[in-house]
């Protein structure tokens, strides 16, 4: 359980009250389990709830000095904005540009990754592929990753050697399922969930 970063009861009360986290045991193809399901569609289409994440996120890197917020996917770019903006100084954001579905850096972005202070944010981190190629290309570029942050990590806790910070894996952690804590008191098998 990680203690460092206080729980906003107002982000879970949100999210449960408009069902955007269902509370059961759910198997990803990760190949983990958990006792909470997100609907990723919709997870960021309330601006208010959008930007409590990305402050709860934010106060993770408070005293880190990013230069910019990365992010691999227009799905992450949402969140990446709100997490640029409270940090204090504000830090630029990129977005990813993808080419045959690969992210790629646009050129003319490259000089806000090039030795620089990075945060890589998606909204969700499921296998954990895209994030591990985006490392790649970052560090390429000579930047300093900072940390990596989402709001739920379903794959290992630390890609390409970088500590992820899953925002709600505070609360819900995403386990192999041979250490499933839900597995050994018996509940009832897991859901397979599609990604
Ligand atoms: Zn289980």
């Amino acid at each position: 359980m990680d203690h460092t970063v206080p729980r906003d009861s107002a982000i879970y009360d949100f999210l449960t009250a408009d069902r955007l986290l269902v509370e059961g045991h759910f198997a990803f193809r990760s190949g983990r389990h958990s006792g909470a399901l997100l609907d990723r569609d919709r997870l960021l289409a309330d601006p208010t709830a959008a930007s409590r994440m990305g402050y709860a996120l934010a106060k993770r890197f408070f005293t880190d000095h990013i230069d910019t917020v990365a992010a691999p996917s227009i799905w992450g770019a949402g969140l990446a904005q709100w997490v640029a903006y409270f940090l204090d100084p504000k830090a630029k954001v990129v977005y990813a540009t993808p080419v045959d579905g690969r992210p790629t850096i646009a050129e003319n972005l490259r000089d806000l990754i090039a030795n620089r202070r990075v945060l890589l944010i998606d909204n969700l981190i499921i296998s954990g592929e895209t994030m591990s190629r985006f490392v790649g290309l970052v560090e390429d570029l000579n930047a300093d990753v900072i940390g990596l942050g989402t709001l739920w990590n379903s794959s290992d806790p630390t890609i390409s050697g970088h500590e992820v910070f899953g925002l709600l894996n505070t609360r819900f952690a995403a386990v192999p399922a041979t250490a499933c804590p839900l597995c050994v008191a018996g509940e009832p098998s897991a859901v397979a969930v599609g990604y």
